[in-house]
């Protein structure tokens, strides 16, 4: 199933095929990584278990005065390693499965790139293109105050997903902080740096997807400034992603967002095409471009592949009509089971999301490093140690994939499956 072009919901996939649910994905992956590493079926359903799931109900006062009623959801995958850290999605299609599967991801993801978490994630069910910034704030303080008991920088840290961005971030931190009593900047990742950011999180999950890009390519001796790439998303992700591979020498020729893409094949002008957007509100309609759907972006003949969107659209009909080489996962998920296996059998190099958008995880622990102690990086230091990061756990799953005869999916899940099953281990189950 691919994604309709006209206005789908942003986030909400449907899923006529419920193998190709969100969650489903996940306990493929898991269940895979299982099998490799031989673990026994009591270990197999510890890691499939969610520790902890909060469902709460978000009454909004709209600005007219009327009330409705939001679902909130957070979830806490794991919290063998450490506190949860996760994304807070603001979608009308959220639901407690996808929240499930994105706080699993994130689990395997902190381990992965050796961050000291667990794995959470949290969602609200609103659309946050239909409410004012006054509604948006009410939403979230009500939020933060539903699911207080179970949030903290020692118990799970929130950053943002599709739909928030770093104010929501700060009305979450500044909700929980005043409710305590004092600031406590550490509770948020991804906030403003006048309430205790990080310089260099904004571009972070995009930066670490061109890092893995160019060492995916390097690993078959090709450059970034050699190929060309389309990009689906253009949030968070997904612009900063197609902006610094336009900036690494690769001609971006398409992109697209929720309501359609735009092509030209001697490249886009990603800078222009950025500023087209922040004052229409969507890629579509940029001059000296032709007009191109989400699905059909997918299946353009590019060499890079990077869906930075929602989960899901590369399933085994969409995934048989790729002509990249290399798929960069930006987004979570976004990639079914049965999408995976037509992309192997085709010989796609698929770097996969829990490796691939890992940077954004990777600056947010710096932003909590540097929150607990008071101390801030430059961003030198931040790009750096990022990048040293990305390149070392991308060499690592690369090393056992090659080893294994495995995919980068399946050595990545094998090497965060493992890291988590140690930890679960070595603590050993209470009582
Ligand atoms: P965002 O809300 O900033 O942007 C989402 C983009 O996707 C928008 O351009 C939107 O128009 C587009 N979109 C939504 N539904 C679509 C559809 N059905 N078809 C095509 N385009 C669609 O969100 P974001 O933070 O950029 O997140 C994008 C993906 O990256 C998500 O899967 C998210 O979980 C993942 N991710 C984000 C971060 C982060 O730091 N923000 C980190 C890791 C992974």
């Amino acid at each position: 199933m691919g994604h309709a072009t006209s206005s789908p919901s942003p986030g909400s996939p449907v899923h006529p095929d419920p193998g190709a649910a969100p969650l489903a994905t996940a306990q493929a992956q898991l269940a895979r990584a299982v099998e490799i590493l031989g673990y026994d079926a009591g270990l197999h359903e510890v890691l499939a278990t969610p520790r902890r799931e909060l469902r709460v109900a978000v009454p909004l006062r709209r600005d007219d005065g009327a009330v409705q009623v939001c679902t909130g959801y957070r979830v806490q995958h794991n919290i063998s390693r450490g506190p949860g850290k996760g994304g807070l999605r603001y979608a009308p299609g959220v639901d407690l499965d996808e929240v499930r599967a994105l706080a699993m991801w994130m689990t395997w993801k902190c381990a992965v790139v050796d961050v000291p978490y667990g794995g959470a994630k949290g969602g609200v069910t609103i659309d946050p293109h239909a409410h004012s910034a006054a509604e948006l704030e009410r939403v979230t303080r009500r939020y933060t105050s539903e699911i207080m008991p179970i949030i903290g920088p020692e118990r799970d840290i929130m950053a943002p997903d599709i739909g928030t961005n770093e104010q929501t971030m700060a009305w979450v931190m500044d909700t929980y902080s005043v409710n305590r009593g004092f600031t406590i900047p550490a509770v948020t990742t991804g906030k403003p740096l006048a309430v205790g950011g990080s310089l260099g999180r904004p571009t972070a999950t995009s930066q670490g997807v061109v890092h893995t890009a160019r060492a995916a390519l390097r690993a078959d001796g090709v450059e970034l400034a050699e190929v060309t790439a389309a990009v689906q998303g253009f949030g968070k992700v997904g612009s900063h992603a197609a902006r610094l591979l336009h900036e690494a020498g690769t001609r971006v020729v398409a992109v697209s967002d929720e309501h359609g893409g735009v092509r030209r094949a001697d490249g886009l002008d990603v800078t222009a095409l950025i500023e087209h957007v922040t004052r229409t509100g969507s890629v579509t309609g940029f001059a000296d471009a032709d007009a191109v759907s989400n699905d059909d972006l997918l299946a353009l003949d590019v060499d890079v592949l990077v869906p930075a969107a929602v989960e899901g659209v590369l399933d085994g009909e969409t995934a048989g009509h790729v002509k990249a080489r290399w798929v960069v996962e930006g987004a979570n998920g976004p990639t079914t089971s049965e999408g995976d296996r037509v992309l192997a059998e085709r010989g796609v190099v698929v770097v996969p999301d829990i490796l691939a958008n890992a940077g954004g995880v990777v600056v947010s622990y710096f932003e909590w490093v540097q929150a607990n102690q008071a101390y801030w990086w430059t961003e030198r230091e931040i790009a750096d140690r990022l990048e040293h990061r990305m390149l070392a756990s991308h060499e690592a799953v690369a090393d056992l994939a090659r080893a294994e005869s495995v995919t980068l999916r399946e050595a990545a899940m094998t090497i965060g499956v493992r890291r988590v099953a140690e930890a679960h281990l070595i603590r050993g189950l209470y009582p």
